[in-house]
C-alpha cells in the first residue's frame, strides 16, 4: 500500500485563493426599472473558491453579471451583501496583487509597446535595468520580440492585447482578471491568443480568471467552468473539465470530452426563458 505521506507529496494540493460566500451586488439606478425599483440586482447568491493557480472560466449570456464578478475580485467594487475571504489577508485590490486585461486594449498611444509594459513598473519606481529585465521577459513570452520600439497605432488587435496582457503580467500579479479580451480579434488571431494564455498558464504560477460569453472559448482555456445565468445572475453550474494540461485550441475539439462538454453548457445556457435569451441577446 502507498503510504499517505507519499500521496500528498506527488499529487498537489488546491490552495483556495479568493472564496466568495453569498456574494449579492445590486447597483442603483436614476429611473425606476420595469418592476418599480430604483436598482438593478446584477448577481445573487454567488458562492466560489477560486484555487491558487488554477485557470477559472466564467462563462454566460451578456448581462448576466460577469464583469459586476470580475469587479469585486479586483476590489473595484464592495459587495452589497456576502463575504469575500482572501488568502494569506493579501489586500484585494487592483495594483501589485490583480492585473486586469479588457475587450479594450486601454494602451497609451505615446507610449511605444516597451515603454507600455513597463508602464507599471516606472510607477512603481523599479530601476531601469530592473524593468528592462521584466520586459524583456514578458515580450518573449508574448512573442512580441522585434516590435519593442512600435506604437500601438502600428500593432494588429492581436499584437495590442498581447501588450496588455504582457503589462499586466509585469505587475507579476497572483491574480489575472481577463473580461471577454479575445472577442473583438479574428478567430484565427483568437485561437493563436487562446494557445499563448494556455502555455502562460501552464509555466506561471498565476491565477487566471477569464470571462467570456463563448462556450467554445470556456473550453479550450478552463480547468473548471463557471456556468452563469441571468435573472438571477448567477451560478448555474461549475464544471472540472478534466481535459489534457497541455492542449490547444484546434485539437482540442477532436476530442469527444469536448462535445460532450459543449453540449452540457449549451444545454445549462438555453434553459433560461427565450425571452430573456433574446432580451441578453445570447450567441449561442
Ligand atoms: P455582463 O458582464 O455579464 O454582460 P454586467 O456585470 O456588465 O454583465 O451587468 C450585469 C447587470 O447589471 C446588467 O443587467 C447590467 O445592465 C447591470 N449593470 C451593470 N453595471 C451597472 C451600473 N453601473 N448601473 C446600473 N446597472 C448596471
Ligand atoms: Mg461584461
Amino acid at each position: 500500500m502507498v503510504p499517505a505521506m507519499y500521496i500528498e507529496d506527488v499529487i498537489p494540493q488546491k490552495q483556495p485563493e479568493i472564496e466568495l460566500q453569498h456574494i449579492t451586488h445590486t447597483y442603483k439606478t436614476d429611473k425606476r426599472q420595469a418592476n418599480g425599483k430604483k436598482y438593478v440586482t446584477a448577481i445573487t447568491d454567488i458562492n466560489l473558491t477560486i484555487n491558487k493557480g488554477e485557470l477559472l472560466v466564467i462563462v454566460g449570456p451578456s448581462g448576466c453579471g460577469k464583469s459586476t464578478l470580475l469587479d469585486l475580485f479586483a476590489g473595484l467594487a464592495e459587495p452589497t451583501s456576502g463575504k469575500i475571504i482572501v488568502a494569506d489577508n493579501a489586500e484585494r485590490k487592483i495594483g501589485m496583487s490583480r492585473g486586469m486585461v479588457q475587450q479594450g486594449y486601454a494602451l497609451f498611444p505615446w507610449r511605444t509597446v516597451r515603454q507600455n509594459i513597463e508602464f507599471g513598473l516606472e510607477v512603481r519606481k523599479i530601476s531601469r535595468k530592473q524593468r528592462r529585465a521584466i520586459s524583456d521577459k514578458y515580450i518573449g513570452m508574448v512573442y512580441l520580440k522585434g516590435n519593442e520600439d512600435k506604437y500601438p497605432d502600428e500593432l494588429s488587435g492581436g499584437m495590442k492585447q498581447r501588450v496588455a496582457i504582457a503589462r499586466s503580467l509585469a505587475y507579476n500579479p497572483s491574480i489575472l482578471l481577463m473580461d471577454e479580451p479575445f472577442a473583438a480579434l479574428d478567430s484565427q488571431t483568437r485561437e493563436i491568443l487562446q494557445d499563448e494564455l494556455l502555455q502562460i498558464s501552464n509555466t506561471t504560477e498565476t491565477t487566471i480568471i477569464f470571462v467570456t460569453h463563448d462556450i467554445s472559448e470556456a473550453i479550450i482555456l478552463a480547468d473548471r467552468i463557471g456556468v452563469m445565468t441571468s435573472n438571477p445572475g448567477t451560478f448555474k453550474e461549475i464544471i472540472e473539465t478534466n481535459l489534457p494540461k497541455i492542449r490547444n485550441a484546434a485539437t482540442i475539439k477532436t476530442i469527444p470530452r469536448y462535445n460532450e462538454l459543449y453540449q452540457h453548457i449549451l444545454g445549462l445556457m438555453k434553459n433560461g426563458s427565450l425571452e430573456d435569451q433574446i432580451a441578453d441577446n445570447v450567441s449561442i
